[in-house]
């Protein structure tokens, strides 16, 4: 099914009046988890995002869909094992947009080696029937014939393991996709802006429209506030004296030509100069190195983080400590960072952001507000699943089981298909422009954009630069240089005014810097 609903014809839904059983404000992984398991679950469900979909942290992330090697050492062995279970309806329910990958540990003295060895093997364990691959140790040779990029010096062996890989900005369309093909009204470019309560407790919201300036007032049985790091201003809305929930942690990637990594293999640090893990990640013919764990309590612009001189230093200092051929500033083809929405230290015993948990929280405000904060895209259909658990004991409304373990997303093909479109392909194939590609270095063609916009709630030149395509994260440079190629296939689809058009062009042209100034 290939469903197109205009923003107009949503607009006109808001304006009836009838109330909405769940309100779901946020549109990154968790909000949108929450609307697809209250649609599949027959609730009247609307999701407003104040930007595009997935424009928060959730298309920053390392695009891993994992138990998280890491999290074992923190002990935090539940959660792993529930990522390790999600992990695997995900590749049943998503598999256009996730697949296995290979990662490679490469071990410099041997009892680093047993010990990656015992902890995959106690991974393999918690992934139980779910497990990708078993785990196994390689030979030195085997090591560098997995990652031909990596320096040999020293070099004992190594250990291999399996995790998922997938598009974050793609999985959020399609989750997108799938709450509206079940009934939901997801619209983006729409920020909730005050929150509405009789005798104390809420009972809806009003919504702008950012394009033009309109407002509406929604009524809805449960509100949740799923709006990633800036759960606190929403919480504010409701509560001006609401405590700090979250912590913010800064996590920045950098993108480099395929050459510096060769081979289908990932290669994973399980312990960099500081103690942090770093990752080097095949991903869409580039290589993708990161991450990066800075804590940002005093962020208070939460839009847009940029890289911070010492995350590039850290991450290229640990490349050519172990590539035969270091990446400098100037191989760099898009750099980005994301805030983690990591739950409060108040909450927590850590000392550092690193040591905080990646768990999840949902907390219910006295006036009904219920937020759900922290967590991990691999958990997102968890994270859902139970926040709307909580809004049937909130709000009272009619129990339905979840469905979704097995619930197909938007686009799902019956195998792996290495094409993001999935279901959607035979479509796209059919709108003008598929065979003219925006750019020579890039595959993205004319008829996605036109896709993006008709099909995909796309408004913006970086809408479709950053989330519908991924051209911003491949090479911003090469990005930079389809703008007005861009621009002129809005004019024909939207229909925007000169000056709209104008400012669209600006603002693209600033993202395209923004990820290209490294
Ligand atoms: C560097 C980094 C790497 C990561 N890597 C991984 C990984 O490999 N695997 C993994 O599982 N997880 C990973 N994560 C974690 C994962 O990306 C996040 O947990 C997840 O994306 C958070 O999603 P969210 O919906 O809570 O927040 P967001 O994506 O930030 O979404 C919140 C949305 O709410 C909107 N909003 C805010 N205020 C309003 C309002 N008033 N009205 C309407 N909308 C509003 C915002 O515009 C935003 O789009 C990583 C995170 C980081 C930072």
């Amino acid at each position: 099914m290939i469903t197109s609903t205009s923003r107009e014809d949503s607009f006109s839904t808001l304006r009836d009046q009838r109330p909405w059983d769940v309100l779901i404000i946020g549109g990154g992984a968790s909000g949108l988890g929450a609307a697809v398991d209250a649609a599949a679950r027959g609730y009247r469900t609307l999701l407003v995002e104040a930007r595009d979909f997935a424009s928060g942290t959730s298309m920053c992330s390392t695009k891993l869909i994992h138990g998280g090697v890491r999290y074992l050492r923190q002990g935090d062995i539940g959660m792993v094992r529930n990522a390790l279970r999600e992990r695997s309806y995900l590749l049943r329910n998503a598999p256009h947009l996730v697949h296995p990958l290979a990662f490679v540990i490469p071990a410099w003295n041997q009892i680093d080696r047993l010990m990656f060895a015992a902890g995959l093997k106690l991974y393999d364990l918690l992934s139980g029937w779910h497990n990708l691959a078993a785990s196994r140790s390689l030979n030195r040779q085997e090591v560098l014939t997995a990652l031909p990029g990596l320096k040999s010096a020293g070099l004992r062996g190594g250990i291999r393991y399996w995790d998922g890989q997938f598009d974050d900005a793609r999985l959020a369309i399609a989750l997108m996709r799938t709450a509206t093909d079940l009934g939901a009204t997801c619209l983006n470019y729409l920020p909730a802006i005050r929150l509405l309560k009789t005798d104390g407790r809420i009972t809806g919201a009003v919504l702008r429209d950012a394009e033009t300036g309109e407002e509406f007032e929604v009524t809805a049985r449960a509100i949740i506030n799923a709006s990633g790091v800036h759960a606190e201003s929403v919480r504010q809305l409701d509560d001006t004296k609401a405590q700090p929930l979250l912590t913010p942690s800064q996590g920045i990637h950098l993108v480099f030509d395929a050459d510096f990594l060769p081979g289908q293999q990932a290669l994973m640090i399980p312990k960099t100069e500081d103690g942090r893990v770093m990752f080097a990640i095949p991903w869409q013919g580039k290589v993708l190195l990161g991450t990066t764990d800075t804590p940002r309590p005093e962020l208070c612009q939460l839009n847009d983080p940029q890289p911070l001189e010492e995350e590039i230093d850290f991450l290229l200092r640990t490349a050519a400590g172990i590539l035969t051929r270091p990446p400098t500033r100037a191989d760099i083809r898009s750099a980005f960072a994301g805030l983690r929405p990591l739950i409060h230290p108040e909450h927590s015993d850590a000392r550092n952001t690193a040591a905080l948990s990646r768990e999840h929280a949902i907390l219910v405000s006295p006036s009904g507000l219920i937020t759900l904060a922290g967590g991990k895209w691999t958990t997102y259909r968890l994270m859902g699943e139970q926040v709307i658990d909580r809004a049937i004991a909130v709000a009272g409304l009619a129990t339905v089981p979840c469905p979704t373990k097995t619930l197909k997303l938007h686009g799902a093909t019956s195998g792996p298909l290495n094409d993001a479109y999935g279901t959607d392909a035979p479509v796209l194939a059919t709108l003008p422009g598929r065979d003219q590609r925006l750019h020579p270095n890039m595959p993205y063609t004319e008829a996605m954009v036109r896709f993006a916009i008709q099909y995909e709630a796309a408004r913006t030149i970086e809408d479709v630069l950053a989330r519908r395509t991924r051209a911003l994260f491949h090479d911003a440079t090469a990005a930079g240089e389809t703008i007005e190629r861009i621009a002129g296939i809005i004019a024909e689809e939207l229909n925007p005014s000169p000056e709209r058009l104008a400012t669209m062009v600006d603002a693209a042209r600033e993202c395209a810097r923004r990820f290209g100034n490294a």
